[in-house]
């Protein structure tokens, strides 16, 4: 699948912003992966050598059927034709070091096969996007385990918010974030991340 431009967001879910020992966030946290870092169901995960711990962080994904700039938060799901389980494939000690830094996650987040995605399925087809459960199994080990209800920013907030700064196009992709639990993959892994009612990622992790 071709798509536009993949925006992501950062620290959406406070467990997780705990686990990584940082501040919730004011504003929404965003930040970008390349269209070639996506891959479908069953398409292996690659991990370059030398670059240390890679981290799994489900997500749930939207996808963009209309494209705005300036969305009112009330019009904002109007514009999302179809949601999606998606992986936010990190180089978490890549990232780390950056981050002391103050260096951009371009790197750590979007090199090749570090965004899986699940075939999208149409959003009339969801009861509520805000109480979606989700789960991520490595080898069939539960690992992380939350709810869309436990987002700091709604959907429609962030597309609101994004869309002031960044105009989104169909096709584009908003990744929303990741609950606790994330967790190192290394090659040989199976990775299946699980959104009720949205569909089964599963990926499995291999040395380039
Ligand atoms: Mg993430």
């Amino acid at each position: 699948m071709r798509c536009g431009k993949i925006v992501c967001v950062g620290q959406n879910y406070r467990e997780h912003i705990k686990e990584l020992k940082n501040e919730e966030p004011t504003e929404p946290v965003l930040f970008l992966k390349p269209s070639t870092a996506l891959i479908g169901n069953g398409d292996p995960i690659f991990i370059p050598a030398g670059i240390g711990r890679v981290d799994h962080e489900i997500e749930l994904a939207l996808v963009l059927g209309r494209p705005g700039k300036n969305i009112p938060k009330d019009k904002a799901l109007g514009h999302v034709s179809s949601v999606a389980v998606f992986n936010d494939v990190t180089a978490r000690d890549m990232q780390n070091a950056h981050r002391k830094v103050g260096l951009p996650w371009s790197l750590c987040k979007g090199m090749d096969t570090f965004a899986p995605m699940s075939e999208p399925i149409p959003l009339s087809g969801i009861d509520d996007i805000h109480d979606l459960q989700l789960d991520l199994r490595v080898n069939g080990q539960l690992k992380q385990n939350g709810n869309t209800r436990q987002m700091i920013f709604t959907p429609e907030t962030l597309i609101s918010y994004i869309s002031r700064f960044m105009t989104l196009e169909e096709g584009d992709i908003i990744a929303t974030g990741t609950p606790s639990g994330v967790s190192p993959i290394r090659a040989g892994d199976v990775v299946e991340a699980t959104i009720e009612g949205v569909g089964v990622l599963r990926n499995p992790v291999k040395d380039v």
